[in-house]
């Protein structure tokens, strides 16, 4: 990871005074001075800071259940920020991993450590994720096994050149359904069950990969170790 972000880590500093004191000439990375404040380092350098040896403090890994009308960004906007639900020292070094929109409820994981989240935004990764979604109009006995292969061969989303990868779509009623996709495009599922002149009236995520969202409206908790290892 770049040094500042180390020393914001390993100390009660924020960015700006991690930089000072790394253009001070006060931090060593394994007895040499370093002043650059990008300079790429491991944890298990011996980084000092003054001569005294900084310690990362662990990585954070968060589930919290999105309330309706919060936003999935740091600052309150239209709508208070998720960020409002969380009571934590230093929360803002957390990251959302995968944005829901303002009106969309359910499971958003938060994190400080970006080679996770980036492991489970990949698209290469095709990370599995699960949404119910309420619908305008029903899908009924007559329509629903084509509207169940089209969503599984893939769906012409407005501009866009790709088809989207195949989605597992799963009647619960004629107007509630399991969205399952692996991809995570701007508004991806209203643009999904637009492109067959339907409307999202709800949406809600319940599951990434093997993780299922399991606290109520506005809490959070910590991942287990096993649930990291799961999503990683
Ligand atoms: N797809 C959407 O359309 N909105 C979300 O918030 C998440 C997925």
């Amino acid at each position: 990871m770049r040094l500042d972000k180390f020393i914001c880590k390993s100390t009660a500093l924020n960015r700006a005074q991690a930089s000072e004191c790394i253009e001070a000439g006060q931090i060593s990375v394994n007895g040499n001075t370093v002043t650059d404040v990008g300079f790429q380092v491991h944890e298990t350098n011996c980084i000092t800071l003054d001569g005294q040896k900084l310690i990362a403090r662990p990585s954070r890994y968060i589930m919290l259940h999105k309330p309706m009308h919060t936003l999935s960004s740091n600052v309150d906007g239209d709508y208070p920020s998720l960020f409002n639900c969380i009571e934590l020292d230093r929360v803002e070094d957390l990251h959302i991993v995968g944005r829901l929109d303002a009106d969309t409820t359910g499971l958003v994981l938060l994190t400080d450590d970006g080679r996770w989240s980036f492991d489970i935004i990949r698209p290469d990764k095709k990370c599995d994720k699960t949404y119910r979604v309420t619908l305008r109009d029903p899908i009924t006995a007559d329509n629903s096994t084509e509207i169940i292969a089209r969503f599984s061969q893939g769906l012409q989303l407005q501009n866009e050149k790709a088809l989207t990868l195949p989605a597992k779509l799963e009647l619960v009623t004629p107007t509630e359904a399991l969205l399952t996709i692996t991809e995570g495009k701007y508004h991806q599922v209203k643009r999904m069950f637009a492109a067959i002149g339907n409307r999202v009236n709800g949406l809600h995520r319940e599951q990434i990969g093997a993780l299922k969202l399991d606290v109520a409206v506005g809490q959070w908790r910590h991942l287990t170790v096993d649930e990291v290892a799961l999503l990683a």
